[in-house]
């Protein structure tokens, strides 16, 4: 099958960006496993489903058609049903409530498939937070980026502002570090470095720097 980069890492650590910059330099495919969690968060506030109704959660997992178009030099597109909805998913609240869902063991398996079949030729760079332990543990690439919250929360206030979302930084600091110990505590698939992983500590990079050192990575 296609080749996969999983590139895992927590919120902020600039996955996002990174992971749409080898996509497009090696021309393979781009998969933003975060945007279906706040996808399937977005389509639940949008139905009046709870966070704890895990049977409607599923449901609503099993009926979701979620598209991504990433696009050159911009944020990827993202598309649930027919809808465009970029912007709401990038929302703290969105956030939030996507974090309060992933733990649930029925939502992550059903949202299984639809994060492998984004796997094509010529090949696949996943973004995400178990793309290299759990959905593609087969991965011929694992980078796992990390970064100071502090540094993580900047970075989140200064890409929400450019949007023109209004922001403050230490509501953000906060809700990074409650979403850290979430995503870190959890039973299931909990966030942490795959076994063979190549860890990158992108507090003091540039973005290029982080760039070269993945191709390097990926050239070795
Ligand atoms: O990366 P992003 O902030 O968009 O992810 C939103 C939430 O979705 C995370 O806080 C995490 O709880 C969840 N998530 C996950 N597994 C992934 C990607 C995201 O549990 N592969």
């Amino acid at each position: 099958s296609a080749p996969v980069l999983a590139l895992d890492g927590p919120s902020g650590s600039g996955k996002g960006t990174i992971g749409q910059i080898c996509a497009s330099q090696f021309g393979w495919h781009y998969l933003d496993s975060g945007a279906i969690y706040r996808g399937l968060a977005w389509l639940a506030q949008d139905h009046n489903v709870s966070v704890d109704d895990v049977a409607g959660l599923v449901a609503l997992a099993d009926s979701m058609e979620l598209t991504c178009h990433v696009q050159e030099n911009d944020v990827a597109k993202i598309e649930i049903n027919g809808q465009f909805v970029t912007a709401e998913l990038r929302t703290e609240e969105t956030g939030e409530i996507a974090s309060q869902i992933a733990p649930l063991a029925p939502v992550r398996a059903s949202l299984l498939a639809m994060q492998r079949r984004c796997r094509k030729a010529p090949g696949l760079v996943a973004d995400g937070r178990d793309m290299g332990t759990v959905v593609f543990p087969d991965a011929e690439f694992k980078v796992f980026l990390t970064a100071s919250a502090q540094i993580r929360a900047q970075r989140r206030f200064d890409q929400l502002k450019s949007k023109g979302f209004d922001v403050n930084l230490a509501r953000l600091l906060e809700s990074i570090q409650a979403r850290d110990v979430r995503d870190s505590s959890r039973a299931e698939s909990p966030l942490k470095p795959a076994d063979n992983a190549y860890v990158l500590d992108t507090s003091d990079l540039s973005i290029d720097e982080v760039v070269a050192s993945i191709m390097d990575y990926v050239n070795k």
